[in-house]
């Protein structure tokens, strides 16, 4: 699929990086059924995530000296790309590889940077993103879980919501309130680095729509937090969690959220030597979406490697990109069901009934559909 879609400004250092990925993922992924694989960066796990790592395919981006690769935003793309389109398990490492690393590399102290980053790098270390609470999604501002300072360190006393993975990953980076009131909004909140073993944690499961356990919700207790748990600047939460939202918003995993099943189906297209106009069509409709979203999810790319922030283009990329993800399943299932006494491969079904169960998420997670177009406006200035 991705061959078919050239995009010249990805350099070709980053380019000549495909063969090995796929070489590899062909071995690796060998055997696994197509729904189980339409999970991607949904589907964890961990030996996986440490066979890429023994590659030096995860921490791409952080520097040597921390056991990364060095290499720029690019080859990350690259990356990232051709393990979306396969349905590569991303999920135990991707938080830690996509957002936590760059955070901890950008604000954390050396001692942070020393320890946390070489074990990112060989995915021994996985981290969860806390940042939404009960009464707290889209007015995460309105937070209510509270740090406060003590003699040894931090007492952290609240719950969060949703977190993806916080029931086997290591740490949490949590956005919490740390001085003030809720009402203070902006002010007063800060990151903590939260290590999920400590005493007076607990997590429970949510399982969702399709009976996949991978979001929770995570109580503090009366948390004992030692000082060093404080990422970044006390009360700078807010500035450092807008930054870290470009990286969690821009990345192609908000466009191939339905790619398998997309190439899936046009495998099925291919297999037939009757594809009907409509279908063709519909193939060339889809595609025509994809290439400019790629090309604008390329661009965004550019400006992370120039050391920019584009959160506000990371919230339009994502915004369209979920969109055409949504679409896609839907259209799918309209065109299968369009002849239904034709044969239809069971493992397409099987895929497709997953896809369009799991995709009214895509809008909601990393922040909702209005929240995004109401960014995307006041960027503009139109409000
Ligand atoms: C699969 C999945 C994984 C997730 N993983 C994580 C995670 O790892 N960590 C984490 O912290 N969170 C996670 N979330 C939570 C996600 O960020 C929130 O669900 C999202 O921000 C919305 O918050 P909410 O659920 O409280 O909905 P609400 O904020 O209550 O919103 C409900 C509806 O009202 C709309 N709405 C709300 N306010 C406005 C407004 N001002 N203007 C217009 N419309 C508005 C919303 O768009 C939405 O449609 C995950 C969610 C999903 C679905």
């Amino acid at each position: 699929m991705i061959d078919a879609l050239t995009l010249s400004s990805i350099p070709e250092s980053a380019q000549a990086l495909r063969p090995a990925v796929r070489a590899f993922l062909d071995e690796a992924l060998r055997g696994r059924p197509m729904d189980r694989l339409a999970r991607s960066w949904m589907g964890f796990d961990a030996e996986f995530s440490r066979a890429l790592a023994a590659r030096g395919w995860v921490g791409m981006t952080l520097p040597q000296a921390y056991g990364g690769g060095g290499k720029d935003a690019f080859h990350r793309f690259v990356l990232a790309e051709e393990l979306l389109c396969r349905g590569a398990p991303v999920s135990a490492h991707w938080i830690a590889d996509r957002q936590s690393g760059p955070l901890i590399l950008k604000y954390g102290t050396a001692a942070q940077r020393d320890f946390f980053l070489p074990r990112i790098c060989k995915a021994e270390a996985f981290f969860c993103i806390g940042m939404s609470e009960p009464q707290s999604g889209s007015d995460l501002a309105g937070l209510r879980t509270r740090a406060t300072r003590t003699a040894d360190g931090w007492l952290l006393k609240g719950q969060k919501l949703w977190t993806t993975n916080a029931h086997r990953a290591h740490y949490m980076i949590a956005l919490v309130r740390s001085s003030g009131a809720p009402e203070d909004r902006h002010q007063g909140l800060s990151q903590m680095i939260v290590d999920l073993s400590l005493p007076g944690i607990t997590v429970r499961t949510i399982g969702d729509l399709t009976g996949d356990q991978h979001f929770n919700e995570v109580f503090f207790d009366d948390v004992l937090l030692p000082q060093d748990a404080l990422i970044g600047e006390e009360g700078a939460g807010w500035a450092q969690v807008t930054a870290e939202l470009a990286f969690e918003r821009s990345g192609p995993e908000r466009i191939y959220g339905s790619m398998l099943l997309f190439d899936a189906w046009l495998q099925h297209l291919r297999s037939r030597s009757d594809p009907t106009p409509a279908e063709l069509a519909l193939a060339g409709r889809i595609l025509a979406q994809l290439v400019p979203l790629r090309e604008m999810s390329a661009a965004l790319t550019a400006k992370l490697a120039q050391g920019d922030s584009p959160v506000i283009e990371a919230a339009l990329v994502k915004d369209l990109g979920t969109e055409l993800e949504q679409a896609i399943p839907n259209l799918l299932a309209d065109a299968l069901a369009a002849d239904p006494l034709a044969e239809r491969p069971e493992d397409l079904l099987r895929t497709l009934s997953y896809v369009l169960q799991v995709c009214p998420t895509f809008s909601l997670r990393g922040g909702t559909r209005e929240i995004l177009r109401g960014v995307i406006a006041r960027g503009l200035g139109l409000r």
